[in-house]
């Protein structure tokens, strides 16, 4: 909370639009052409912003999607209205993901100047093969154009890494993030999504075993920790100073309002969700605040379902939680065994700890 009483809520926008669609996405996004429906999602978003109550803003997050579709001149209008209605501190980090293939450098120079101080890239690896097979609408040698244009203007980058993908052994990708040295990495493993084409051609690819990824997540863990990058959440890697703000007012638990369809809130202790249809969103964008969500139905949180998330969402980061008595005495069993470290009533997943940390958040709520 700041002094000025106001509460401190960050805020995500969605946008849910794409060039085309992965092989592997389960994301609320299509591709959208349509420059019609763009102008008519921003100002949309920019009436839902107008709506908002009156918040310290924490942090701001452009995500998709492909916020980037949307051109830079609808994106800079959008944040500009960020700006006219509240007192944004120049230290705010707002960030902006963007994918290699749909922003230039004169793009990334004006989103720059019009105040996004963050970039996330989605590079997802430095083999062509593999965006291949992801669907990715981008080749490594455009990425590098991209990353190249985005490092003269931006002083904080965090690219996006995918492991786990049929024929790839993920040692090009750590290699090429440690020499481009970004400020923050973030890497997940591969989902098999129902629904998605990856999930329809499952049985054409052979997808590594369990070893085979627990050992691409050990390189990525060794080299970015060898390259000065502190592994301070499962997925999360950054220089330091550098963690994302946004991302933590999410572990933690703080307040953040989602515009948008398929946008989550937590707010007034519910969490909720803005249904996934755009048309909808546009055409409630014109009531209050909130009537375009789930708010209503959805219940504050219990003190029992606040603790549990408490846990769950603590675990994740490598300083760890703090632990009711109760719960203490598995922790150190898996402390004894090798997952992690208790201190005091303090429990905190150590890298092995985070390859089977579904498991152990499991026993441990
Ligand atoms: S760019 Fe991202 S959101 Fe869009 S289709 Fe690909 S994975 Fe999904």
């Amino acid at each position: 909370m700041t002094t000025n009483s106001k509460r401190d809520v960050s805020l995500y926008i969605h946008f849910p639009f794409c060039v085309k669609k992965c092989a592997y996405c389960a994301f609320f996004s299509a591709p959208c052409q349509n420059e019609e429906l763009k102008d008519e999602y921003e100002r949309a978003v920019i009436r839902r912003i107008d709506s908002l109550p009156e918040i310290n803003v924490k942090t701001v997050y452009f995500g998709g999607g492909t916020p980037t579709v949307m051109g830079s001149a609808r994106l800079c209008r959008i944040l500009g209205s960020i700006f006219k209605k509240y007192d944004i501190e120049s230290n705010t980090e707002i960030t902006l993901e963007a994918n290699p293939g749909t922003v230039n450098a004169e793009d990334l120079y004006d989103l720059h100047s019009a105040g996004f101080n963050r970039l996330s890239l989605g590079m997802q690896s430095a083999n062509d093969v593999t965006l291949g097979i992801m669907g990715r609408i981008h080749d490594n040698a455009t990425f590098l154009q991209c990353y190249s244009d985005a490092r003269r203007c931006f002083d904080n980058i965090s690219l996006d890494a995918i492991f786990g993908v049929p024929g790839d052994d993920f040692t090009a990708t750590v290699k090429q993030m440690t020499e481009l040295e970004p400020e923050h990495v973030s890497a997940y493993s591969l989902m098999i999504e129902e629904g998605t084409p990856l999930y329809e051609n499952r049985d054409k690819y052979v997808f590594p075993d369990e070893n085979e990824e627990g050992a691409q997540y050990e390189t990525l863990c060794r080299e970015l920790g060898a390259h000065g990058y502190r592994h301070y959440e499962i997925s999360s890697f950054a220089k330091p100073g550098y963690g994302s703000a946004h991302n933590t007012v999410y572990w933690k638990r703080g307040e953040y309002i989602g515009i948008g369809p398929a946008a989550h809130s937590f707010y007034n202790s519910r969490r909720f969700e803005t249904p996934k249809d755009t048309q909808r969103f546009i055409k409630r964008s014109v009531l209050p605040f909130l009537s375009d969500t789930d708010y209503e139905s959805a219940l504050p949180l219990t003190p029992e379902e606040s603790e549990e998330e408490r846990v769950m969402l603590g675990l994740r980061l490598a300083e760890g939680v703090r632990l009711a008595e109760n719960r203490l005495e598995k922790a150190k069993y898996f402390a004894e065994s090798g997952f992690g470290t208790l201190q005091g009533n303090v429990f905190a997943l150590n890298e092995a700890g985070f390859r089977v940390s579904n498991a152990i958040i499991a026993e441990l709520i």
